[in-house]
């Protein structure tokens, strides 16, 4: 079918430590995920089971998706990405049978990971439209989710900024039942995240990373990566032959970012 073909795997290289931060968050995961997946037996003794599916949510560019693909190199499982709006709009007509090739698609590639960006767009549409499409689509959705064994290594992440629009079916006991907050970084976790973002550049001498961190209050990962992206373009704008990113730019650089997260969006 021609939804099969344009669901694409993936096999990503995130490492954990290039996420900055979110020492819980990686923590967390390593048990619903990892444990579960090297040591199955363990959790038959035990008579537990794993989750299935993971809910990540917060505010934008905080790494939810970065998150997702850690997870999937780290443990050396296949990613299958969907963001919920494409299921409308890219399989119009078929979204059912979409999400019925996701399904099929992850459990022949598994181990895999079935990353659903922007859920919202899928498990909130009862209360919407009219037309009953997303009613169906989530039904069917939830019906996959159901018929998902538990160890059978197949694990879906689910990103999302609204949480308050997910429809409560879909979170119930055996189905995304672990909801984990991605929140903004700390002043600490700044300073890694500028750091991992700035591995890779010449920094002068000038530079103070954890004075830095303290100037970005607020900034998202996304848009600590900008600022440093930025700070090398303000370096070669004033020198192409420059050998080095100095304090000065990232100085200029400062003023170019305006952080997007507000306080609505924290939890
Ligand atoms: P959205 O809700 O907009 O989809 P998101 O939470 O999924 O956002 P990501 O796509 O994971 O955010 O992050 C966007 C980019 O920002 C990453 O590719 C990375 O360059 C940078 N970034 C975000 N968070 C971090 C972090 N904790 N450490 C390092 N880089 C980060």
């Amino acid at each position: 079918p021609s939804a099969l073909r344009e669901i694409t795997l993936d096999i990503p290289r995130v490492l954990w430590s290039e996420i900055g931060g979110q020492g819980m968050i990686k923590q967390q995961l390593k048990e619903a995920v990892e444990w579960p997946l090297q040591h199955p037996e363990a959790f038959v003794r035990m008579g537990i089971r794993p989750p299935k599916g993971i809910l990540l949510y917060g505010p934008p560019g905080c790494s939810k998706t970065l998150t997702a693909k850690a997870l999937a190199t780290e443990g050396g499982m296949n990613f299958i990405a969907i963001k919920g709006p494409e299921l409308f709009s890219k399989w119009v007509g078929e979204s059912e049978k979409a999400i019925q090739s996701i399904f099929s698609k992850a459990r022949a590639a598994a181990p895999s990971v079935v990353f659903f960006d922007e859920i919202d767009a899928v498990a909130s549409s009862r209360q919407g439209s009219s037309s009953g499409v997303g009613d169906r689509v989530l039904s069917q959705l939830l019906n996959e989710l159901d018929g998902i064994e538990p160890l059978k290594k197949v694990i879906i992440v689910a990103a999302t900024n609204r949480p308050d629009l997910i429809d409560s079916a879909l979170m119930r006991p055996g189905r995304i039942d672990r909801i984990l907050y991605v929140g903004p970084p700390d002043c600490t976790a700044r300073e890694e995240i500028l750091r991992i973002h700035t591995r890779k550049m010449p920094l002068a001498e000038d530079v103070n990373i954890k004075e830095l961190a303290n100037l970005t209050d607020r900034f998202s990962g996304a848009e600590l990566a900008a600022y440093c992206r930025e700070a090398a373009l303000c370096a070669i704008q004033e020198d192409y032959n420059t050998k080095s990113v100095a304090r000065r730019h990232f100085n200029s650089a400062l003023g170019m970012i305006t952080p997007q997260i507000d306080d609505q969006m924290l939890d």
